[in-house]
């Protein structure tokens, strides 16, 4: 970082999701040095989470290195590392990477870290039900679902059995009713003829909402049809139930029906509700702004913060207009941040409101199956799905990823399996009960067998 008076125009970014990275690439070729902070190395793919947790995708397929991404861009740097605090009156940012600490000053500030999981007041229901928000909590489900149905398998006791083989998603938005639909897929079709003494297609993939319908983001014909297709795959979908418990071995809702009131299952998965990046917070706390409920930054009409000009915040962490916290929002906003900044240096000093411009929504349900909304056209069934499948492969943001998505896709398509089922000890039965080995290892390295009470006994 130069630090004369005679340096370009700095303009840091903290996060590389969708609003940062167009961000990024919105300046390439101006004249101004920009840092891109993230304290993740890659670009995450968000929308496609969910089929790195069923086994369709690697990781790797919806995670492309920042690095790799602004390889061409010359007045571009990452750094990798987390930022601590925020001195709005200094214009200095601090970054951590483990135990190392540095500052960063900047002209123009773009902050992008998105939003993470929210449990509506109940942190501790993470633990039994992870989110599905970055590549850990992927890895981690497909750990807990490919691992229940290997612990099924080896289980004796038929209650236990299909406790491993039920599998409850919370929240039908989106990210839900793709997850379950997958998980459809997983059991009756990938999964078919794997195992000897359990059949996965038996096993019972239950969707639940507190609200009164799926995708209630979509128009009322699609939610429709979204609700009947995933009733025709089997999914069992519960509207207007809220989860009042979480725990090891299921989760208990406030159903009027008595058979919903606990659901027995191993593998929960979260689905509903976001909550700002904390930044917001401490944005608000540095410069008395306001946040809403959910931790979001109240922007002015151009995206920066009122009384600060120079900074701007844009995507998941932004409230404006009741803007939905969708990537194209995130990406467009980050955009407008990235020209406003350039259009001052280049002395247009106009006040030029953010227009976000709506190019619809899409869910699929399974294999050629998905609801889409784009303009007043409403897509469903085959030709909602070959819409979703083309809009998703040309939104990925490089041209190997996408060509390497096709091809796992098309694995998927013909041969019915999925490209990606490795899990690890650790996946299935959590770094805690790895914890739990006793004894010295092995000559092979391994501890003495795992005390946890999940491994049944095989018979
Ligand atoms: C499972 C899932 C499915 C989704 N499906 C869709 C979909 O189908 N269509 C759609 O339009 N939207 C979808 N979304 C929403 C969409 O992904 C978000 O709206 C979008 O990612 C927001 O972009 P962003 O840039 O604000 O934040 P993100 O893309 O979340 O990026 C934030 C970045 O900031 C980094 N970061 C956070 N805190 C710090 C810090 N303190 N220091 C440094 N770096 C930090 C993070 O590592 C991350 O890289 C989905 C979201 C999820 C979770």
């Amino acid at each position: 970082m130069q630090r004369t008076n005679k340096h370009k125009h700095r303009v840091a970014i903290i996060g590389g999701g969708f609003g940062g990275l167009a961000a990024a690439r919105k300046l390439r070729g101006a004249d101004v040095d920009v840092t891109l902070i993230d304290r993740a190395n890659h670009h995450l793919f968000q929308p496609l989470l969910y089929q790195v947790a069923t086994g369709i995708l690697s990781e790797g397929d919806i995670a492309p290195p920042l690095r790799e991404l602004l390889r061409d861009q010359r007045n571009a740097r990452v750094l990798f590392g987390e930022v601590i605090d925020i001195d709005l009156e200094a214009r200095r940012l601090k970054v951590t990477t483990l135990d190392r600490t540095s500052e960063v000053r900047y002209d123009s500030l773009i902050v992008a870290t998105g939003s993470s999981q929210s449990y509506f007041g109940h942190p501790e229901f993470a633990d039994d039900a992870p989110g599905l928000k970055t590549i850990d909590d992927a890895l981690e489900v497909r750990g807990r679902i490919l691992g229940a149905f290997e612990m099924a398998e080896r289980e004796n006791d038929a209650a236990a059995r299909r406790r491993f083989l039920t599998f409850v998603v919370v929240g039908a938005g989106p990210t839900g009713v793709e997850l379950a639909g997958q998980l459809v897929e997983l059991s009756r079709r990938a999964l078919r003829n794997n195992f000897r003494r359990i059949d996965p297609a038996e096993a019972r993939v239950v969707l639940l909402d507190a609200g009164p319908a799926v995708l209630s983001a979509f128009p009322e014909a699609l939610r429709q049809r979204a609700m009947l297709d995933l009733e025709d795959i089997g999914v069992e979908v519960h509207v207007d139930t809220a989860v009042t418990h979480v725990d090891r071995n299921g989760l208990e809702t406030d159903s009027k029906l008595p058979s919903l009131r606990r659901i027995e299952a191993a593998t929960k998965v979260w689905a509903a509700g976001v909550q700002a990046s904390p930044l917001g917070r401490m944005l608000a706390n540095a410069g008395r702004f306001e946040i809403d409920r959910a931790g979001r930054v109240h922007v002015d009409a151009d995206c920066s913060l009122p009384g600060h000009p120079e900074v701007f915040v844009v995507g998941d962490l932004m409230h404006l207009d009741k803007l939905p916290g969708v990537s194209q929002v995130a990406m467009q906003s980050g955009r407008h941040a990235a020209d406003t900044i350039r259009r001052r240096l280049e002395g247009d000093s106009r006040h030029r409101p953010f227009r976000y411009r709506d190019y619809g929504s899409m869910a699929t349900i399974s294999r050629f199956r998905a609801v889409a909304e784009i303009g007043r056209s409403r897509l469903a069934g085959f030709p909602g799905w070959m819409l979703w499948l083309v809009v998703h492969l040309a939104a990925l943001a490089d041209f190997k990823h996408r060509l390497s998505v096709f091809s796992n896709w098309t694995i998927g398509l013909l041969g019915g399996g999925r490209a990606e089922r490795v899990i690890t000890l650790q996946q299935v039965f959590g770094r805690h009960a790895m914890s739990e080995r006793s004894g010295p290892p092995n000559s092979a390295g391994q501890g003495a067998p795992l005390k946890s009470d999940r491994v049944p006994t095989v018979r």
